[in-house]
């Protein structure tokens, strides 16, 4: 991105001051090669441009590259991000039903993996209404988002234990928590080893990670890269960057574990088990847990074919949540 392409994007986000971008390494296997998959992308509301997206050429992993930094980050999602996403600062009332919904329904698939009491966190929690249902039945429950107004509305309106924060900025008790839940958060979060490495500290042995993403393209490529997500993660690189922390992933689906109003999404459940996994990840990409930067094409182009052949007679397209 040279000075002028940036320059266009910061007037996009009604951002002001000038920053630079930098170049990142792979996130998950520290890869410094990667490849561009494709440079102009969604920038919400029907309108693209520049933001490319590469693909780590060691592991597969797909994330913007260049980037900003933290400071940036922190100031764009607490001033515009829902300003773009949502068109307003207040959540709507289907959008705190529809969290109470997909809370239940996770509470419903999990119970079987949990204690009946616990203690949880919730990164990226929005309001935290996917808390519910735990606190109803007596967890200890905390959530944390950057985005100030929806965690004002969740504190002050719904009396839900929420905090404003960025997850990089999180403060939790070494070993204390029974079950991590990341639904569509870790795309956006500035520095995932940052938050991947504090949660790991803050879990019991055995306790359980939920990661939730936005899966495979639903319709063409162009609109799926979104300037919101940092980065895209799919079955494989879930897996990965849960063993690289310790944990040992035991379902990976695509079945609508909370519901139906994020077709496509994908998850991966991890049961903590500490230094038994971690040692294995330095030669689990090197032994062949990757995609190549052809399979991350492949399935693109083949999205794209989907899309332009069965038009929305058969998928919806963008019906990904791409708005955030
Ligand atoms: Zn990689």
């Amino acid at each position: 991105m040279n000075k002028t392409q940036i320059k266009k994007y910061l007037n996009y986000l009604k951002v002001k001051k000038f920053y630079k971008m930098k170049f990142f390494k792979c996130e998950i296997c520290n890869e410094k090669k990667t490849k561009l998959i494709q440079k102009k992308i969604s920038w919400n509301n029907n309108k693209f441009g520049d933001l490319p997206i590469h693909a780590c050429t060691s592991c597969g992993f797909l994330f913007q590259n260049p980037r900003f930094n933290k400071e940036f980050y922190m100031g764009y999602y607490k001033n515009s991000y829902r300003a773009i996403t949502l068109d307003t600062f207040k959540p709507p009332k289907n959008y705190l039903a529809d969290q109470e919904k997909r809370g239940n329904l996770l509470f419903e698939f999990l119970k079987k993996y949990l204690p009946k009491k616990g203690s949880m966190l919730d990164v990226g929690s929005s309001v935290g209404m996917m808390m519910k249902p735990f606190l109803k039945r007596g967890w200890k429950c905390q959530g944390n988002d950057p985005v100030k107004s929806f965690v004002d509305y969740g504190r002050e309106k719904l009396k839900l234990p929420v905090e404003w924060l960025q997850s990089e900025d999180m403060k939790l008790k070494d070993n204390s928590l029974d079950l991590i839940i990341i639904m569509g958060s870790l795309e956006h979060v500035t520095d995932v080893n940052i938050v991947m490495k504090k949660i790991e500290k803050a879990i019991k042995k055995n306790g359980i990670l939920v990661i939730e993403a936005r899966g495979d393209p639903l319709g063409y490529q162009k609109n799926f890269f979104n300037h919101s997500h940092h980065r895209y993660f799919f079955g494989n690189t879930m897996e990965l960057i849960m063993r690289k922390y310790g944990w040992e992933p035991f379902i990976t689906t695509k079945y609508p574990i909370t519901g139906s109003s994020r077709p496509n999404t994908q998850f991966c459940i991890g049961r903590y088990k500490g230094n038994e996994v971690k040692k294995s990840f330095k030669n689990l990409v090197k032994n062949g847990k990757k995609e190549t930067v052809l399979d991350v094409i492949y399935k693109l182009k083949y999205h794209d074919y989907l899309a332009k052949k069965l038009k929305n007679n058969f998928i919806k397209i963008g019906a990904s949540h791409p708005k955030n």
